[in-house]
């Protein structure tokens, strides 16, 4: 391995053990994943020494890659299964698709920003991940043509829980997303069942804003 790989793997593995095993992550699947992905890769080169650090960075079009524990917390929630296909709202950086791409079947990510969606394609097809389908579009409608979803993931906050997704969650599907103010919001998990739909509050959290047309307006 370059010297440099070896270093940032070092840092990964550090970020691992002190920022998501010791707070309680007991995943298998999502631990072996945060160990894989080189996060480095997904922000700007000035920021790559930050890349395993315990706070969200700037990705530009002033959007945010998560904090890498709060990607393990929402992954994790996800209860996710080999053969499930994931639908992720905001692609931002790419890595939280990445994340699920090594645990999963096939991942649908959707970004509503032209630059972040090219970006981040480009950066799928330079790592391999071939199981990972983008789309330039608003994410809060969700994917009709490919729905339903074992699993759907929103990384930007919502006024509420956008019901045309829920609706593409298959019975048995587990929902993740932040609902609430602009400036910060709850981390909602809802589940599918044959008798409905059921809810827990994850607690608080604070993400940029999902704007399209069953979440905020654009300003
Ligand atoms: N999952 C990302 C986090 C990015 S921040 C990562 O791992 O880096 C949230 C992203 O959601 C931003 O890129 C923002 O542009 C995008 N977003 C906001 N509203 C959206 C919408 N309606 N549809 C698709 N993407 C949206």
């Amino acid at each position: 391995m370059e010297k440099e790989t070896l270093l940032y793997k070092r840092l990964r593995d550090n970020m691992v053990e002190k920022q998501i095993v010791s707070r309680g992550i007991s995943d298998p699947k999502v631990i072996a994943a945060l160990r894989n992905v080189p996060r480095h890769m997904f922000v700007s080169e000035a920021l790559m020494d930050q890349a395993y650090g315990d706070f969200p960075l700037p990705i530009g079009e002033q959007q945010t890659i998560s904090q890498p524990y709060i990607v393990a917390e929402m992954t994790q929630a996800l209860q996710l299964n080999k053969g499930d296909r994931v639908l992720e709202i905001g692609t931002g950086s790419g890595y939280q698709a990445a994340i699920l791409a090594e645990i999963v079947f096939r991942v649908y990510t959707i970004e509503r920003i032209n630059s972040l969606y090219i970006k981040a394609r480009k950066l799928f097809d330079k790592l391999c991940y071939h199981n990972i389908i983008t789309k330039y579009s608003d994410g809060t409608t969700g994917w009709q043509d490919e729905s339903p979803f074992d699993a759907i993931i929103i990384t930007a906050g919502a006024p509420k829980i956008p019901k045309t997704l829920v609706d593409q969650l298959a019975v048995g599907g587990r929902m993740i997303l932040p609902v609430g103010a602009s400036f910060s919001q709850k981390l909602i998990k809802l589940y599918r069942d044959q008798d409905g739909i059921h809810t827990a509050n994850l607690g608080g959290c604070r993400f940029v804003k999902l704007v399209g047309e069953h979440g905020w307006d654009k300003q």
